[in-house]
């Protein structure tokens, strides 16, 4: 039985778990992906982040790796790649589930960001068999693609992001996208058309996948093949990398029936991130409340404020304000 059970393991239930530690809490967090780091991490790893204070600039993936260094001085664990399915009143106390998995807990801190996600898959049938095998959802690191010939597809900020910073690295990068206008900000467009003009890119608008031809042994692909949507014509491409850059779904799924008050996909809460059932708090982008910004950096305030009252909540001999960490004798610094 933990005090507190954090559901999501982005930003901010990574700082709740820290927070709650520090507060001389027990807590466990529990994620549906099989790394820690939320949107960081599936989604803009190698990108640098502006507006984490302390930092003037750090690379998404370090921001999460300095998080999780924070939390784990207080050895709670992670519980990965489970997806929190069903919430169950036991005996005075809260039950998490997951398809393998239950989580007694004393209280519950929602910090569930957009809901699971996953990356948009490309629609074609065609495309489906060479999942993992050369068309990949998710950059990690874009050293794999060191000197072979990728397509992008899709023309919002991660397509041209991606294209950009890959065509200094792959053979040859290739866009195609489905019309002449991006999502993308304008000036990474004009920075990849340089790429373009200096013959290390190509760009293919108006177009879309239509086939992946593999090697005859079935290993790898070598080309694909696009159809122009307008003139109904079809080319083939040289290609050992696809990179589907189409956004990605989310789901809150199951915690939209948890008997919260929800508007559109996010948690109403109050000022101090009570979301209106008792022993539920919720904190960075799950929730919603007036003047709202969907910001890491307002998580973590958020998730102080929630693990505080939770806190509090189990152990009313605790205060609610925690004092300051410089002078806490948990980290030894006490001068009292
Ligand atoms: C491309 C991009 C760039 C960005 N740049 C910036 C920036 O420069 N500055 C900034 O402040 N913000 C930026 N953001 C926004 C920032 O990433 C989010 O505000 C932040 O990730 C929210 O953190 P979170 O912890 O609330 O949720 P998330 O990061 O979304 O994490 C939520 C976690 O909860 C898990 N989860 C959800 N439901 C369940 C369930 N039922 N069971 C188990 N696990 C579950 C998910 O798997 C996920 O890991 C950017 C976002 C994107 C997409």
């Amino acid at each position: 039985m933990k005090d507190i059970t954090i559901i999501g393991a982005g930003p901010a239930g990574l700082f709740a778990l820290f927070y709650a530690g520090m507060r001389g809490a027990t807590a466990q967090i529990v994620d549906a992906l099989p790394e820690v780091g939320g949107q960081l991490t599936a989604l803009y790893p190698e990108k640098y982040i502006f507006d984490v204070a302390g930092y003037p600039k750090i690379l998404a993936k370090d921001l999460v790796r300095s998080l999780r260094e924070q939390a784990a001085q207080f050895n709670e664990p992670t519980h990965l790649g489970q997806q929190v399915t069903a919430l169950r009143e036991e005996n005075g106390h809260f039950v998490l589930e997951t398809e393998r998995d239950r989580f007694p807990s004393r209280a519950i801190i929602i910090a569930a960001g957009i809901g699971a996600f996953s990356p948009r898959r490309l629609p074609h049938a065609a495309a489906q068999p060479w999942y993992g095998r050369g068309i990949y959802d998710t950059v990690t690191d874009p050293q794999d693609y060191r000197d072979q010939r990728v397509v992008i597809i899709g023309g919002g900020d991660s397509a041209f992001d991606w294209a950009t910073q890959l065509a200094g690295i792959a053979a040859h990068v290739c866009v195609v996208h489905r019309s002449d206008r991006f999502r993308a900000h304008g000036a990474t467009v004009a920075l990849f058309q340089a790429n373009v003009e200096a013959g290390r890119a190509s760009l293919y608008t108006f177009h879309e996948l239509a086939d992946v031809i593999g090697h005859e042994q079935g290993e790898r692909f070598s080309h694909i093949v696009l159809r122009d949507v307008k003139a109904k014509t079809t080319c083939e491409v040289e290609a050992d990398v696809v990179l589907p850059m189409l956004g990605f779904v989310s789901d809150i799924g199951p915690i939209g029936e948890w008997g919260l008050t929800f508007e559109k996909d996010e948690i109403v809460v109050n000022q101090v991130m009570e979301t209106g059932r008792t022993g539920i708090w919720a904190a960075g982008d799950v929730t919603t409340y007036p003047g709202k910004l969907k910001l890491i950096a307002c998580g973590f305030g958020e998730a102080a404020t929630a693990v505080n009252q939770a806190v509090h909540w189990i152990y009313p001999e605790k205060k609610v304000a925690p004092g300051h960490s410089s002078n806490m004798a948990i980290f030894g610094q006490k001068d009292d």
